[in-house]
């Protein structure tokens, strides 16, 4: 049988699930404290979620600010290390002018970059020119066959991050072809 207790807990994480508050005065009886303090335990557990998780953005936002400092010295990225195989990368793609390899940290079950394998001033899309629009054209079709070949034709995302406010780490233009699950909108 159910107990009045349990009820009363439940309905308190019922709350807490639905709003991320716990209601204060919701407790019936002083055997409840138990109950409290696990719930107390969920909300300081969702707490530093969040924390973790602001943490992160503001160490990716500080990261894509450092980057931006060097993007057009013309220095060798990560990228050109990948073209030139010198470290490996899982590729799922490759002609003469684009090469698309797994991203190293994914966001989604798919999500594969795409890049000119001769950066020619691409350091991001800002910086195209009207010169850039073949190149620019061949990625965004590399990026179709990306998805025709890992299955995710019917849905998915492409995204370019430009600069430093759009949190853009490495200065060689890619774009990252992202599906395999469901995609929301507006993105972070
Ligand atoms: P962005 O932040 O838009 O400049 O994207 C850069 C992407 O490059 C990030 O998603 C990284 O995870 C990815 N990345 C960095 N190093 C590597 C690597 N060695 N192999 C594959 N992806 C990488």
């Amino acid at each position: 049988m159910i107990s009045q207790k349990s009820m009363a807990a439940a309905a308190l994480l019922r709350n807490y699930t639905t709003t991320g508050r716990i209601v204060a005065g919701v407790r019936t009886s002083p055997g409840l404290s138990a109950h409290h303090s696990s719930i107390n335990f969920l909300t300081a557990n969702r707490a530093r979620r969040y924390l973790c998780r602001a943490s992160a953005t503001h160490d990716e936002e500080a990261a894509a600010k450092a980057a931006a400092i060097n993007a057009d010295n013309g220095a060798p990225t990560i990228f050109d290390k990948i073209i030139s195989k010198e470290i490996p990368s899982a590729i799922v793609y490759e002609d003469d002018k684009v090469l698309a390899f797994k991203d190293i940290n994914p966001v989604a079950p798919v999500h594969v970059l795409v890049i000119p394998k001769f950066r020619d001033g691409l350091t991001q899309l800002g910086k195209a020119e009207q010169r850039h629009g073949e190149i620019l054209g061949q990625l965004l079709y590399a990026a179709r066959i990306v998805a025709e070949k890992e299955g995710i034709l019917e849905g998915f995302r492409v995204v370019i991050n430009n600069g430093p406010s759009a949190c853009q780490s490495v200065y060689h233009l890619h774009l990252h072809v992202l599906g395999g699950r469901q995609m929301h909108w507006p993105p972070g």
